[in-house]
């Protein structure tokens, strides 16, 4: 092996950060302003990161439109997210909203205005004033293109302070020693085809989420949970992964996102019969309840016969009554869209609607600095010295069993700019580099190496197709012990076809073919941790619906779950129930 490492190219930075999405990007300014030499490997250009696709926005409690305060903020999250988020990390994240959206704004992000001049904020779905009150308006907004403007301001600051850009690269797994540092990982030139070795004294993964596991999604194709399955190989568990969010308003039977801020201006769902039957499962948040009570109410509605359409299997949005000016000023990518897509015009029909796979809740085990935490051989859990995670990639854990929307551009910004600022701490603590082991890339050159072969057998494309049929067959909205059971066992299945999977003679001369297999080990990993989750866990919180046990149970289950990819153990921990100065928010009935 030591033969092949030799003959593999070699790379030094201070930093390197996997993933180029709006996480990535901001923890690197961060650390390029301080003049660490920091690398960033992305596998496709940063900009298609799929931070662009955000549409609503982003919260903070500017109170611009509404009265508002972190505080209203941080009970809304924790109640959105069903009690299971860590309430010091939430409390962190609200309070540094204002700021940093302020912040955005002076490096170039361009905020929708209010007639007065101040930045437009929308309403958003689980927002309310004074713990529990009327509904806020919270969500600060680009048009519908507010992550688009993120990231594109975001890249330009990075250009500007000369942060290094692998664009196109893909980051196969971690460099680990003996000691359990992370010294880097190994990454793939797409163009070429080569393998190379990047060293650095910490490595941030900020890859995205996963939302491929799902035939149905709302994500990039891109989105594979690579950084993911690359901390479980390195022996770290992912967390919480039961929970998935299904946003209420997907394009029928395609999968794109309608934002909620379009249910925000003021759209509403109807059923076949006509009827506004949000009223009756929230009566009074109505269309704007948490997603995960909307996506179950859409649901229900067509379970039981009430849908819209020659198979009644989805619902109606309206906006049609907004007016075509709110529209065009508020929501014209969704027109634009709609209009692409389903071959209608929003101003004057209402969209077919059904809920669709959008959020991963879960992932890698991360405290509020982004320090990767992981329960070490024996005892605690403690910090994997080198090694971070921001983003949707992992879990702080501020959105608990389901995220807000407007909270995950906040979170990557937030937690970005704080493990920025730790990993310069560490730096200064870490000012040598280690010396990578003899054999520290050899699992990642092997790994490579696998997916070299040709010929017959089954192809990645068929065997990722039934991945995500199986995934949303059987851990969909609702869930239950048996449709679970038969999901792992069917997951199991894939996992062991995967040994007969070729790739195809005419493709293989493309990288991109292996690059797909490298995508489908990866979801294939995590895949098999999600449906373990959700199988192990025998309540009803936030996304993670079983019919079999309905209620929420916090004496047995107000805990974080965390999967492990060695014997496929499932292990828990306590959820961080104090914030870092006022009083927690203990568990209650939630109720919109
Ligand atoms: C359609 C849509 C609309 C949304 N709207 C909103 C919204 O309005 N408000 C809100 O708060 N949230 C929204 N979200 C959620 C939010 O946009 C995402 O959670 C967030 O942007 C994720 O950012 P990230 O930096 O963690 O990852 P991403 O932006 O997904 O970036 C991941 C990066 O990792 C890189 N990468 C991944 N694997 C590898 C690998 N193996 N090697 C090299 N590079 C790799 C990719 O190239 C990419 O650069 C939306 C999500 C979607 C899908």
């Amino acid at each position: 092996m030591s033969q092949t490492r030799s003959r593999v190219a070699k790379r030094k930075f201070d930093v390197l950060v996997i993933g180029a999405g709006g996480g990535g990007l901001r923890a690197a300014l961060q650390l390029a302003q301080a003049e660490a030499n920091v690398a960033v490997v992305s596998k496709v250009f940063p900009t298609r990161s799929h931070t662009v696709a955000a549409q609503g926005g982003m919260n903070a409690a500017l109170a611009n439109v509404l009265p508002d305060n972190w505080h209203w903020h941080m009970y809304d999250t924790v109640k959105g997210g069903d009690y299971l988020g860590d309430q010091d990390a939430i409390e962190y994240m609200c309070r540094a909203a204002p700021r940093l959206v302020i912040e955005l704004e002076h490096i170039g992000v361009p905020f929708s205005r209010l007639d007065n001049g101040k930045i437009y904020q929308r309403p958003f779905g689980g927002q309310s004033q004074n713990f529990g009150g009327e509904q806020a308006a919270r969500t600060c907004a680009a048009a519908d293109r507010t992550g688009h403007a993120i990231l594109h301001a975001l890249y330009q600051q990075n250009i500007r302070a000369k942060t290094h850009f692998f664009d196109e690269y893909f980051a196969i797994d971690l460099i680990k020693d003996d000691e359990g540092y992370i010294l880097g990982a190994v990454a793939l030139e797409i163009e070429t085809g080569e393998p190379l070795i990047i060293e650095a004294k910490a490595t941030l993964l900020a890859t995205g989420g996963a939302g491929q596991l799902f035939r149905t999604n709302t994500n990039a194709r891109i989105n594979t949970g690579d950084g993911m399955a690359m901390a479980l190989r390195a022996g770290i568990p992912l967390q919480d992964m039961e929970f998935f969010q299904f946003h209420p308003t997907g394009i029928a039977g395609k999968g794109m996102l309608i934002t909620e801020g379009a249910r925000g201006e003021g759209g509403y769902l109807i059923n076949g019969e006509g009827e506004r039957f949000m009223e009756r499962y929230a009566p009074h948040a109505r269309d704007l309840a948490s997603r995960d009570v909307v996506s179950r109410a859409i649901a229900t509605e067509v379970r039981e016969g009430r849908g819209c359409g020659p198979n009644k299997d989805y619902v109606l949005l309206k906006v049609d009554h907004l007016g075509a000016d709110v529209i065009r000023k508020r929501l014209p990518g969704i027109r634009d869209m709609v209009r692409t897509f389903l071959h209608s015009d929003p101003i004057d029909t209402p969209i077919p609607v059904f809920p669709t796979a959008h959020y991963t809740m879960g992932g890698i085990p991360t405290n509020r600095f982004g320090q990767v935490v992981a329960p070490q051989q024996q005892g605690p859990e403690e910090p994997v010295p080198g090694l971070y995670a921001v983003g949707e990639c992992a879990c702080v854990s501020v959105h608990g069993a389901n995220r807000l929307g407007g909270n995950s551009l906040l979170d990557i910004v937030v937690f970005g700019r704080a493990a920025g600022n730790h990993i310069i701490e560490y730096l200064r603590e870490h000012r040598y580099t280690r010396s990578l082991p003899e054999d520290g890339a050899a699992p990642a050159l092997e790994r490579l190496a696998r997916w070299q072969r040709r010929g017959e057998g089954e192809s990645v494309d068929a065997l990722r197709t039934e991945l995500k049929r199986v995934m949303e067959h059987y851990c969909g909205v609702f869930r239950t012990e048996e449709v679970l059971s038969e999901g792992v066992q069917k997951v199991r299945e894939i996992e062991q076809r995967l040994q007969n999977v070729y790739l195809q003679d005419h493709s293989a001369v493309f990288n991109t073919a292996r690059i797909e297999a490298l995508e489908l080990e990866n979801l294939v990993d995590i895949a098999l941790a999600t449906v373990s989750s959700a199988l192990a866990r025998k309540e009803s919180r936030g996304a993670h619906s079983r019919i079999d046990y309905p209620e929420r149970d916090d004496v047995r289950w107000l805990k974080h779950s965390l999967y492990f990819k060695e014997n496929r153990q499932i292990d828990y921990k306590p959820v961080r129930m104090k914030p870092l100065t006022v009083e927690s928010f203990p568990p209650k009935a939630r109720v919109y």
